[in-house]
């Protein structure tokens, strides 16, 4: 018998999702922790690297956690599941940090959230495409984003990790393919600052229109965090929208609803 897969976790809890195409639906969030990238914005900079010790909510939406020593084993993260007691068909979002540097703990959870009826889907920064292939069959759905270099680069510790000399433009078109190939429903998503140029977001477009002109193409203003601290206007946002309009067939501009509210 195999080793049983072990998690490095940052935390689970239970919310409304907050970005994309579905926005608002009860969701499960299981944050793991380490990323490889290091995004401008970054609201969760608690994750970049793995932590000694992970919390779990106790009742869903309390905001009451307990907390438990990484790495957490498959037996416990079900007992942590089961205690947020989630609907059938609702979502467990595997999010970061960044879920595909533990693949095999990818796997593992998507199977626990078969156990519990749940929809699985991974939050990913989308340039992990060998760590993809390997978990893909287990996903439902991939919520991935695009980023752009005026914003993001690699952690210094981690420098074009699974990349070779690829350019994050080149990763993420074959990202994409790849979910393409295996038929699996999927967003990309843009996080939008001052500092983005109508020349990334046009690339954008471009590999979509032809990889995958059918997925949708969400917008997200910055909401301001870390060394980001300025908001794009409504007009130059009204114009990235106009400008990608004019390509794709279904883009959306859509903040982070959960901040409106206050929620996680
Ligand atoms: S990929 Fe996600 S977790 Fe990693 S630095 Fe960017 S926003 Fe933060």
């Amino acid at each position: 018998m195999g080793l049983e897969t072990e998690f490095d976790l940052v935390e689970l809890f239970w919310s409304a999702q907050g970005e994309g195409p579905h926005v608002g639906r009860s969701t499960l969030f299981l944050r793991f922790g380490g990323c490889n990238l290091r995004c401008g914005w970054c609201d969760t900079p608690g994750t970049w690297r793995p932590s000694r010790e992970c919390r779990f909510e106790t009742s869903p939406g309390s905001g009451e956690f307990e907390k438990a020593a990484n790495p957490i084993t498959r037996q416990r993260l079900v007992e942590a599941i089961r205690a947020l007691a989630p609907s059938p068909g609702s979502f467990l979002s595997l999010t970061g940090g960044e879920p595909l540097l533990q693949p095999a703990a990818v796997v593992s959870a998507a199977e626990i959230a078969r156990e519990f009826g749940l929809r699985v889907s991974l939050e990913t920064h989308g340039l992990a495409v060998e760590a993809l292939s390997q978990v893909i069959e287990a996903i439902d759905y991939v919520s991935m984003d695009w980023k752009l270099e005026s914003d993001v680069c690699w952690a210094e510790e981690a420098p074009g990790t699974n990349s070779g000399s690829k350019g994050f433009s080149e990763l993420h078109t074959e990202f994409l393919s790849l979910i393409q190939e295996r038929g699996v429903e999927s967003c990309v998503k843009v996080v939008i600052t001052c500092d983005s140029t109508h020349e990334e977001v046009e690339e954008v477009c471009r590999v979509l229109a032809s990889t995958a002109p059918r997925v949708p193409l969400i917008l997200q203003p910055v909401t301001p965090y870390g060394r980001v601290q300025a908001q794009p206007s409504a007009e130059v946002l009204l114009d990235h929208l106009r400008r990608c309009d004019e390509r794709l067939a279904d883009v959306r501009l859509i903040p982070q609803t959960h901040r409106v509210y206050g929620a996680r």
